[in-house]
C-alpha cells in the first residue's frame, strides 16, 4: 500500500483519488472547493486542511488542476514550497513542455524530485488496465511513482528523464484529437442532414479505429522516412473527397467552415506541387507562421529565449 496527496479534486482529480483509493492506498486529499472532497472522505480519503497540510503528508504529491499557473500559485507560498523537499511531485495537470520544463527546475530548487505526467484517457476511464498515462522526467521520481501510477492507469509509458516529453506527446495527440472531433462533429451534420443516426455514426467509427489507426500510423512512417513517392492516397486524391465534403454542405446548406479550412490546406501542398505525394505531404506547407522564432535571425532566437527565461525563471507556471 503506497501512500499519496492528490491536491485538486475537479473531474479528474477526483477519479485519479478514487482510483488511488480503489487500490487500497492511503490518501490525502486537498481541493479549493472542500466540499468536492466529501465523498472521497467517506470512502476513506483524510481531507487536509490547507496545501502545506496536504504536501507534508505523503512522499508523492499529486497535482492535477485547470493549469500550472494554478500549480503554481498553490505551492508556491511559504508555507508549502519547504515542506516540497524529499517529496516527488507528480504533475498531472495539462501543460506545454516548457512549463513543464521550468517546473522541474523549480521542484528541484526546493529539493523535491519532479515528474510530468499526461492523462490519456476521460475520468470515467481512469484506472482502468487499457488507460495511457505518458511520463516523463527524472528516473528516480518515475520509479518512486511508478507503484501509484500503475493504480491510475494500467499503461504508464515512460518516455525518459527529458521532462517536456509527455506533454509534447500529449498536446500532440490532443491536436490529432480535436482535429478528428472537428471533422466527427461535421459528419454529425451530415448524417442529420439525411437522416442518418449520430450515435451509430460515432459506434461505426469506434468499430473501424484500428483500420484509421494503421492509416495514421502509415503517415507518421512516411514524414519520418521523408518518402512521400508511391502514395496509398495522394494529396490531390484527399482534395478531391474535400471538395465532395464542401459540395455536399453546399447542397445540403449546413455549414462548412470545417473541410473548407481544411481544403484550403490541401489546395495549398497541389500549388507548390505536392499534388501526387503521399497525404503526408501536406505537413510541409506547415510551417513555422511568420513571427515564430524559426524565421527570426540567430540573434533575434537568442534574445527571444534570454527573455522568455527570463520572464519564467524560477516559476512553475
Ligand atoms: P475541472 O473539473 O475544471 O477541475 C479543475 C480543478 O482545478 C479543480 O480542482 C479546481 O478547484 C482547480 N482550480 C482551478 N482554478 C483554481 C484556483 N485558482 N485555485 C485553486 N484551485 C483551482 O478540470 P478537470 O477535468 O479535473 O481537469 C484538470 C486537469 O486535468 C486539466 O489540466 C485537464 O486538462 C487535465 N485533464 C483532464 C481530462 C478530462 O477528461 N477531464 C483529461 C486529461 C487531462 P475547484 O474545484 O475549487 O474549482
Amino acid at each position: 500500500m503506497g501512500e499519496a496527496s492528490m491536491i485538486g479534486l475537479g473531474a479528474m482529480g477526483s477519479a485519479l483519488a478514487r482510483a488511488l483509493r480503489r487500490d487500497g492506498h492511503r490518501v490525502t486529499v486537498w481541493n479549493r472547493t472542500s466540499a468536492k472532497a466529501d465523498p472521497l472522505v467517506r470512502d476513506g480519503a483524510v481531507l487536509a486542511p490547507s496545501v502545506a497540510f496536504a504536501v507534508a503528508a505523503s512522499p508523492i504529491v499529486i497535482v492535477c488542476v485547470s493549469d500550472y499557473t494554478v500549480t503554481h500559485s498553490l505551492l508556491e507560498t511559504q508555507e508549502v514550497a519547504p515542506a516540497l523537499a524529499g517529496r516527488v511531485l507528480v504533475q498531472l495537470s495539462t501543460g506545454t513542455p516548457q512549463e513543464a520544463r521550468d517546473c522541474e527546475v523549480w521542484a528541484r530548487e526546493r529539493g523535491a524530485d519532479y515528474l510530468d505526467g499526461a492523462i490519456q484517457a476521460t475520468p470515467s476511464q481512469v484506472g482502468r488496465p487499457d488507460t495511457t498515462i505518458f511520463a516523463s522526467g527524472a528516473d528516480a521520481a518515475f520509479r518512486r511513482s511508478e507503484p501509484l501510477l500503475t493504480s491510475l492507469a494500467g499503461n504508464v509509458t515512460y518516455l525518459g528523464e527529458s521532462v517536456g516529453s509527455a506533454s509534447a506527446l500529449d498536446l500532440a495527440t490532443l491536436s490529432y484529437v480535436f482535429g478528428a472531433a472537428l471533422g466527427f462533429f461535421h459528419g454529425a451534420r451530415i448524417c442529420e442532414s439525411e437522416g442518418l443516426r449520430v450515435d451509430a455514426f460515432g459506434a461505426m467509427l469506434a468499430a473501424i479505429a484500428p483500420v484509421i489507426g494503421e492509416m495514421i500510423k502509415h503517415q507518421g512512417e512516411v514524414i519520418h522516412a521523408g518518402v512521400y513517392e508511391s502514395p496509398q492516397a495522394s494529396v490531390s486524391t484527399c482534395a478531391g473527397g474535400l471538395e465532395r465534403i464542401v459540395q455536399h454542405a453546399r447542397e445540403a446548406q449546413i455549414n462548412a467552415e470545417v473541410p473548407t479550412f481544411a481544403l484550403g490546406l490541401f489546395r495549398q501542398a497541389m500549388a507548390s506541387g505536392h499534388g501526387q505525394e503521399e497525404a503526408a505531404a501536406l505537413i510541409k506547407v506547415l510551417v513555422g507562421a511568420p513571427n515564430h522564432p524559426r524565421h527570426l535571425t540567430a540573434a533575434a532566437v537568442r534574445v527571444f529565449g534570454i527573455q522568455r527565461l527570463a520572464s519564467r525563471r524560477g516559476r512553475c507556471a
